[in-house]
């Protein structure tokens, strides 16, 4: 991340893990490699760039169990059985008014000798979901490439002589990757290309560009750009935040910052942008929300439900001041809804919540994306489910005779879910993988409960997963902060009502 200049520049990975990367450059522009291939060109080209030969550094496979900040001990001790390792993850980003510095330390046992190993390591703890498996490479990866049959080396930067205006078009950018919208297409870039050898040696796509144009296509790419103004705006100082909190970190190890996806922030480039879009970027340039000295890791998700999730049930087990719990509307509920009963009550009932799409009504592409994902359904077979299960996550218990939520969120979000069958027992959490292991692509979320259809032996023939919400839930709730600022409140407010205690500050 450039620093030191009115607006920071930020390194997007567009694709990860390809053998080919095909693009288009619309206007004069210029291609360099690292041996010393220099090319100019006067007008528009087409160019595809292959993998030939590239090196792949070593790497360990990691248990994470604790996340800390840099100097401070973990609140539980390392899970007996390993080597215990300390690694500092991050960045420190001087902006002309804020020093941002996002590092942290992981907490690390191993080192394993595959991902099998280190998964097996993980399930066989008490509370799985607590860890996350890690592969963590030892060095760069180098190597070097076709460009229309010239070979090169990587990376590779393409450089448009107007690189404020969107001159470069990507082919075949996947999106939504394993959600239920994934497709392809290709995406129009303001800024440079870059091409590189990623950590599996395999080619990556980053695009390099400012901060500011990054923020006016994500606060469209993740929401509709007939969104309220006062929406976008809150989307784009959360987005902000949320660049500069998790640069390095997300993807360490890889040669970008963040990724274009839904895993960090969608960014599905220049052709969502609209003046509207600009127009929130402008009115908070360089806004960033901040807590403890610290910018804040703004998350946030579709559909909270009804309740904001508190961060330590979704991911480790932290206290993060500004993601705590909280009901997403005007009336008090009985919150939290972290037992079985109170569960079931509150996913049954349709409260007075801003995300209630049934009761508020919404811009009209918004409202074909989440038309029944407020409250839903969905019915397995029990073979279905079992396939499931062995495919998605590598869990085989014999017949499978119930899912059984171990342990729930305030928001009624499962954070540990056993699944039972005639061989075993497994211990699936938390959020993430449990949408993961229930779905072909993500189930919307992990808070729902289990009705049981029986067959006449007694044993269940169909599971039926009744839920709420699309999402982890935790931060701002997207569909609720739509509603808020169509009912008049200011980006300001939602950004209040979502991150308690949080201050907007200008970084430049
Ligand atoms: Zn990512
Ligand atoms: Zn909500």
């Amino acid at each position: 991340m450039l620093q030191g200049s009115d607006t920071p520049s930020v390194r997007v990975g567009m694709i990860r893990g390809a053998e080919e990367i095909r693009f288009e450059v619309l206007g004069p522009h210029r291609i360099r490699s690292s041996d010393g291939f220099h090319l100019e060109a006067e007008r528009a080209s087409r160019y595809a760039v292959s993998r030939s030969e590239t090196s792949v550094p070593g790497s360990q496979h990691w248990v994470r169990f604790a996340i800390t900040l840099p100097g401070e001990r973990p609140t539980r001790p390392a899970p007996p059985g390993a080597e215990v390792r300390e690694l500092v993850v991050g960045r420190r980003i001087q902006l002309p008014h804020l020093r941002v510095d996002n590092r942290e330390t992981w907490h690390l046992v191993g080192p394993f000798p595959d991902n099998a190993s280190a998964e097996a390591f993980r399930r066989g703890q008490p509370r799985p979901g607590e860890l996350t498996v890690l592969q963590l490479p030892s060095g760069q990866a180098e190597g070097w490439a076709t460009l229309d049959g010239r070979r090169v080396q990587l990376p590779i930067t393409v450089l448009p002589e107007n690189p404020q205006e969107p001159q470069i078009l990507l082919r075949d950018v996947l999106i939504g990757i394993e959600f239920h919208w994934q497709h392809r297409e290709d995406e129009l870039l303001r800024g440079a290309l870059e091409i590189a050898a990623g950590p599996d040696g395999k080619l990556v796509a980053i695009n390099e560009l400012s901060a500011e144009a990054y923020l006016a296509s994500v606060n469209s790419s993740e929401m509709t750009p007939d969104s309220p103004e006062e929406l976008l705006k809150a989307q784009t100082v959360a987005g902000r935040s949320t660049l500069f909190a998790t640069a390095g970190k997300h993807h360490f190890g890889e040669p970008f910052d963040l990724c274009a996806d839904d895993h960090c922030q969608c960014y599905y480039g220049a052709s969502r942008e609209r003046e509207r879009s600009w127009e929130a970027v402008r009115s908070t340039w360089g806004e960033v929300l901040v807590s403890d000295g610290r910018v804040c890791d703004a998350r946030y998700s579709k559909i909270c439900g009804g309740i904001m999730e508190d961060y330590r049930f979704v991911w480790d087990d932290r206290r993060i001041p500004y993601l705590t719990s909280g009901v997403d509307g005007p009336e008090p509920l009985p919150v939290p809804a972290n037992s079985e009963e109170a569960a079931r009550q509150f996913i049954r009932s349709s409260p007075d919540v801003y995300c209630n799409v049934d009761r508020y009504p919404l811009p009209e592409s918004l409202r074909e994306r989440c038309q029944g994902l407020f409250r839903w359904q969905v019915r397995y077979s029990r073979s279905e489910l079992e396939e499931l299960l062995a495919t998605r996550v590598g869990v085989r218990v014999g017949r499978l005779l119930d899912l059984v939520p171990m342990e729930r969120g305030d928001s009624g979000r499962i954070v540990h879910l056993q699944v039972v069958g005639t061989e075993g027992r497994v211990i699936l959490g938390k959020e993430l993988e449990i949408r993961r292991a229930l779905s072909s692509s993500h189930l919307y979320s992990s808070c729902f409960y289990v009705e049981k259809e029986l067959d006449g032996h007694g044993f269940p023939e169909f599971f039926r997963l009744i839920g709420a919400g699309w999402g982890h839930g935790v931060g701002l709730c997207q569909v609720g902060a739509t509603v808020m600022a169509s009912r008049g409140f200011s980006y300001r407010q939602i950004l209040a009502h979502y991150y308690r205690g949080a201050e907007i500050l200008r970084a430049y």
